[in-house]
């Protein structure tokens, strides 16, 4: 599993949502969470991270956002050499159900469905790491 010291980015275009991911978060034993509220302050996150010597080591982001998906967001990830192998699980809603398989395709490492339990959350988290580490 990741270690309480990873950095946590977590994206979602609604503050509600961010706030229960980090209260998810806090209470599985992470405090070093970063919020964005859509994928290009994301993109920027993450290269600052990396610049500034305390790199993101897990996304947790929106599918549904305005200026760029969640789906996008993960592509461009993925097309940086230096952020190839980086965690990034999707939090999707039963709309993009039909777009999984892109998400798949593109290197997505979990995804969850919302509404999710704290159970099921831990769950993903855990074969996020798991799919990175072995
Ligand atoms: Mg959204």
């Amino acid at each position: 599993m990741f270690p309480k010291e990873t950095r946590i980015l977590v994206v979602d275009d609604m503050s509600s949502i961010r706030d229960l991911v980090r209260s998810q978060l806090r209470g599985m034993g992470y405090n070093d969470v970063v919020e964005c509220s859509n994928g290009a302050d994301a993109l920027s996150s993450l290269v600052s991270g990396t610049q500034s010597g305390r790199p993101i080591g897990l996304v947790i982001s929106d599918w549904n956002m305005p200026i760029m998906t969640g789906l996008e967001f993960l592509r461009n990830v993925r097309s940086k050499p230096e952020f190839a192998a980086l965690p990034v699980v999707l939090l999707t809603s039963e709309a993009e159900r039909e777009q999984v398989t892109e998400a798949v395709l593109s290197g997505v490492s979990q995804y969850v469905v919302k509404p999710f339990s704290a159970k099921v959350f831990e769950d993903k988290l855990k074969g996020a790491w798991q799919k990175h580490n072995k």
